[in-house]
């Protein structure tokens, strides 16, 4: 049987992949702080523990796993990255884990790993426009990623490639681009765009508003999670050494997709424009690449992924309003 470890399969796309590796008969190990938030995790073996720490990391990759894949980091939307507050941990915590689970799996002569790199890598200067921003991925360099996350995945990039070279271990690296979907975070500060504003539409009665960060025409593409996990799965049973971008190429505005998920929630809401930390004007993933080494590319229209997360979102709503007011009842 085939064995497989997830590294920060408490977390979101973490523990949809444990599941689709179950489907597909594999022996998995799924490593967290946390179990996931959303329901039962699926992984054969499941630890709790800091990959921080050196000696957890060895304890965890005690075996030669078939495949490893590195998806732990210390992460979240626009409100916790861009910010600034969070940058000395988000440095410090991703890197440290990066460091520490290459080092394992080198010992363990473990040789497939996977790790998750970000569209946040991409130079700010490249992304100026709206309509035309750039992310081949041979325009990463020179480097002037617009946050200190994405400073951390490029070194992180650097490091994964090295061990490649140096230690012949098939490293293999994906540029994510927004991926979304259920069971991801929707609410507490860390939830990203998609379901922000999928729970903003859910709130808000009909005919009434929701907020939006900055003038919305800041551009972005999503990419739903089972086309996320597909490419992932791909890419790491690939022999392509480079880093390839994971995402749609379907670009919209900020207030396009809001419009968007009003219409799957049938409802019609006023858009209210307040500041609040936005990242780069425009990003859209470049897919020449993975179509060319991968024959594949996501396909799957925005709106899809968006029909099946909105209602998930809204359903967490109304439990939420359902314990609270068994709670006030109970008081
Ligand atoms: P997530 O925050 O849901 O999952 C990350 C998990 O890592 C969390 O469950 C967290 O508890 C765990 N973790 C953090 N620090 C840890 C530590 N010290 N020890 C053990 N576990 C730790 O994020 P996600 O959306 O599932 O993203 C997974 C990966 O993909 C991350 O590396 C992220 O940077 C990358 N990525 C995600 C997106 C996206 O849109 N979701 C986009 C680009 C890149």
């Amino acid at each position: 049987m085939k064995t497989a470890l997830v590294c920060g399969a408490g977390g979101f796309i973490g523990s949809h992949l444990v599941k689709r590796l179950k489907r597909e008969g594999f022996w998995v190990r799924g490593i967290d702080l946390k179990f996931p938030e959303f329901g039962e995790t699926e992984a054969d073996d499941f630890l709790i523990a800091d990959l921080r720490e050196p000696q957890n990391c060895r304890e965890i990759v005690d075996r030669r796993f078939d495949e490893v894949y590195q998806l732990a980091a210390d992460m979240g939307g626009a409100g916790y990255i861009f910010t600034g507050e969070h940058d000395a941990g988000i440095m410090h915590n991703s890197a440290m884990i990066n460091l520490n689970i290459l080092e394992a799996c080198k010992n363990r002569n473990v040789k497939r790993v996977f790790y998750s790199s970000s569209a946040c890598m991409y130079p700010e200067h490249n992304q100026l426009d709206p309509n035309e921003p750039v992310t081949r991925e041979d325009s990463a360099y020179p480097a002037n990623p617009d946050s200190e996350y994405g400073w951390e995945k490029l070194f992180s990039e650097r490091l994964y490639m090295a061990y490649r070279r140096n230690y012949g271990m098939e490293t293999r690296i994906a540029r994510y681009h927004n991926i979304f979907g259920p069971e991801g975070t929707w609410t507490g500060g860390k939830e990203k765009a998609p379901a922000a504003l999928c729970r903003k539409v859910a709130e808000a009665a009909d005919g009434g508003e929701i907020e939006i960060w900055g003038d919305g025409e800041q551009t972005r593409s999503f990419l739903y999670i089972d086309e996320c996990l597909e490419g992932t799965i791909r890419l790491t049973r690939s022999d392509v050494t480079e880093p390839v971008n994971v995402g749609s190429e379907e670009m919209v505005t900020i207030n396009q997709l809001a419009e968007m998920i009003m219409d799957v929630a049938n409802k019609k809401l006023t858009l209210r424009h307040i500041p609040g930390p936005l990242g780069v004007r425009g990003r859209n993933s470049h897919n020449e690449l993975i179509g060319k080494c991968l024959g594949w590319k996501p396909s799957e229209p925005l709106v899809e992924g968006l029909r099946k997360t909105y209602p998930w979102i809204e359903r967490q709503l109304e439990q939420l309003r359902g314990s609270n007011s068994v709670s006030v009842a109970a008081e």
